[in-house]
């Protein structure tokens, strides 16, 4: 007979273990107990299962920097002893928390699956049971193919760095425009995309808990002032900023705009340019108003979304203190974080 696998869970909070106080009042995170009480069945399931709790229980709008170090921390210690990892995790910010890890363990080659609920366990048509189970599954499935960080919510698992937030109310509410799903369950566990087998290979596993959070967001928009513009671009606090074009990478084609983006760059800073679309990628170069910007030092961040850009950036600026570095990474495909000509490197 198979061993049988042994999944740590990680409980962080969100809705899924919710409760109400007053029937009107507001949803409150509570402990993992609740889940254990109205979910009974977990003991049923075919592997191990170990539960690490945080306390308090956090809906995901307080979970940033900080608690993603202290996750990563908590796989770190229970890596070898555990096959799989569930975190169980408000749906607002996961995206976030996600993309942050895929960076942060470096090296993994096992399961760490994000999942929370719409709806908290407790209430009759809660969408959390089937997410728990499903997440749970692909942990401690027998063969392993999923090796990275992903999300699962509404019967998909998708890489968690290509993933976004995109419904506050309905139970699918994760998309990932720019990739397609790793898993798809149905009946069965259909793994479209398992993990390829040389990602990552070479780099030990180990935790980079250090991030520098000094990264600013520039979304531009029509008839964007310029001393909003040159608050970001020139604050004496930011490293690097991430910056929200139109379409394929485009910005007007303003003399002041290009002079305060090289005085940044001049600065040291190091600014990334990726798209306010949904979906694609920016391409500098295609149209003029984005070749100025490249001309200008703006790095191109490919197809990667919001949340995976802000994450590798944290990510680089905390590990390496060489400008250079950072630059040269973060247009290079680590972590199947965005579409590349080679496979992932490092
Ligand atoms: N506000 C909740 C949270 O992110 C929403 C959820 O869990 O889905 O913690």
């Amino acid at each position: 007979m198979p061993k049988r696998k042994k999944v740590l869970i990680i409980y962080t909070g969100g809705t899924i273990g919710m409760i109400k106080r007053k029937p009107e009042g507001p949803y409150i995170p509570f402990d993992f107990k609740l889940i254990k009480s109205e979910f009974p069945e977990l003991d049923r399931l075919e592997c191990d299962v170990d539960v690490v709790s945080y306390d308090p229980p956090l809906d995901s709008s307080n979970i940033g920097p900080v608690v993603w170090a202290k996750i990563a921390r908590t796989i770190g210690e229970n890596y070898k002893r555990f096959d799989g990892f569930v975190i169980l995790h408000g749906s607002d910010t996961m995206a976030y928390t996600g993309s942050a890890l895929s960076f942060m363990l470096e090296g993994l080659s096992k399961p760490v699956i994000l999942t929370g609920a719409q709806l908290p366990i407790n209430e009759i048509r809660t969408d959390a049971k089937e997410n728990l189970v499903t997440a749970l599954q692909i942990a401690s499935h027998p063969d392993r193919p999923i090796k990275e960080v992903g999300i699962y919510f509404g019967s998909k698992l998708y890489r968690a760095n290509r993933t976004q937030k995109a419904h506050a109310d309905v139970f699918s509410a994760f998309n990932s425009v720019n990739f397609p799903a790793l898993v798809e369950a149905g009946v069965h566990l259909y793994f479209r995309h398992p993990t390829p087998t040389d990602a990552w290979k070479g780099i030990e596993f180990n935790v980079q808990d250090k991030l520098d959070t000094r990264v600013g967001h520039l979304r531009f928009f029509p008839g964007i002032s310029a001393e909003t513009l040159d608050s970001v671009l020139l604050s004496p606090n930011l490293k690097g900023i991430i910056l929200q074009s139109y379409g394929a990478g485009n910005l007007p084609t303003d003399k002041g705009l290009i002079q305060s983006l090289k005085a940044s760059i001049a600065q040291g800073k190091v600014i990334l340019n990726i798209t306010q679309c949904m979906g694609g990628s920016v391409e500098m170069g295609r149209y003029a108003t984005s070749a100025l910007l490249l001309q200008a030092g703006v790095l191109p961040g490919g197809d990667m979304t919001f949340e995976a850009a802000l994450a590798k950036m944290m990510y680089l600026l905390g590990k390496y203190t060489d400008i250079e570095t950072v630059r040269q990474m973060l247009v290079r495909n680590i972590r199947g974080e965005m579409r590349a000509e080679r496979g992932y490197t490092e």
